[in-house]
């Protein structure tokens, strides 16, 4: 369903300055977003290879806004679009207060809506196990995302979804890019770029993950939602309260202020330009030739167990 938009009254105030200095309007501000993202879609090829496409939903802004777009080209070129919403068990009811909001706007909008939840399938919500994770001297980020990560890609095989859309902006993109430089990890710098993993797309047991968001700033995505009253599920706190003060958030926290402060308008462009240049090396470099299949749940691991049921069988213990 597309939104109706009104101008603002005042048409001499721009809606969106760009970087180079443009003044855009409301309406040319939306016209300048989809062509973004249909840039990064024709260029990367992220949608056509497929038939049944994911959103991968959170509940926050960027999720709702590429939910929402997503929707409108994937109607277009007849292909069948879903939204999968994970609840993790967080404090204070962080997602599950997010999940009736996106239940009505994917009623609204005729989106299939999967919920799945931590507790369900691993018997514990992350709340649960806290301690569990400080003992193990890891981080609640780190178990959330890679229960995630294995739990939509089983929903994924299950249902025949060939894709998994992200709503990843080109800031979370130069972060990351970032932080696998100053760890040096350059084997997970090749998973990262428009198409993220190093195997390819015929490779079974993965779903392909895809960021249609990859060349938009979230401070676009943020002036997107806005432009288009997209609804937004929760004004209690912007960031999950298990979050951390983890080593990402003190790589985005000197970009920003490197951005803001010291002027340098483009460092995460010239970032990411520079990794996208350097990325076919990288995939080509740690190309995995052979997979294991992890002894327990079958999904593809390069050891005997796959790092998922590694941690599973820590955290049960
Ligand atoms: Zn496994």
């Amino acid at each position: 369903m597309k939104r109706n938009i009104s101008e603002d009254k005042d048409e001499h105030i721009p809606y969106f300055v760009l970087s180079s200095g443009n003044r855009l309007s409301k309406k040319q501000f939306i016209r300048y977003f989809e062509k973004k993202v249909l840039y990064a879609i024709s260029k990367y090829d992220l949608i056509n290879p497929y038939q049944k496409i994911a959103v991968a939903c959170s509940g926050g802004k960027d999720s709702m806004a590429l939910l929402y777009l997503l929707n409108n080209i994937c109607k277009e070129r007849r292909k069948k679009l879903v939204a999968i919403m994970i609840e993790e068990g967080i404090t204070n009811n962080y997602r599950k207060d997010m999940i009736p909001v996106v239940q009505k706007f994917c009623k609204e909008n005729d989106i299939e809506l999967i919920l799945l939840s931590f507790k369900k399938e691993f018997r514990f919500g992350l709340e649960e196990i806290a301690k569990k994770i400080r003992k193990l001297g890891i981080t609640n980020c780190y178990v959330c995302s890679i229960l995630k990560r294995w739990l939509m890609n089983k929903k994924a095989l299950e249902l025949n979804i060939e894709a998994i859309a992200t709503a990843h902006s080109l800031d979370d993109e130069a972060e990351s890019i970032m932080l696998n430089l100053l760890k040096g990890n350059p084997e997970l710098l090749g998973k990262l770029g428009p198409v993220s993993g190093i195997s390819s797309k015929k490779d079974k047991g993965f779903s392909q993950r895809i960021k249609p968001f990859y060349l938009c700033s979230t401070k676009e995505i943020v002036a997107y939602c806005k432009a288009l009253n997209l609804p937004i599920p929760t004004k209690k706190v912007a960031t999950c309260p298990m979050r951390g003060e983890t080593f990402r958030v003190e790589i985005r926290n000197w970009l920003a202020k490197m951005e803001d402060e010291q002027n340098h308008k483009e460092i995460k462009n010239a970032l990411v330009s520079s990794f996208l240049k350097m990325m076919p090396m990288l995939k080509e470099q740690y190309k995995k030739k052979t997979f294991n299949k992890c002894k327990k749940c079958g999904f593809p691991a390069s050891q005997e167990i796959c790092k998922t049921c590694e941690l599973l069988s820590k955290l049960k213990k």
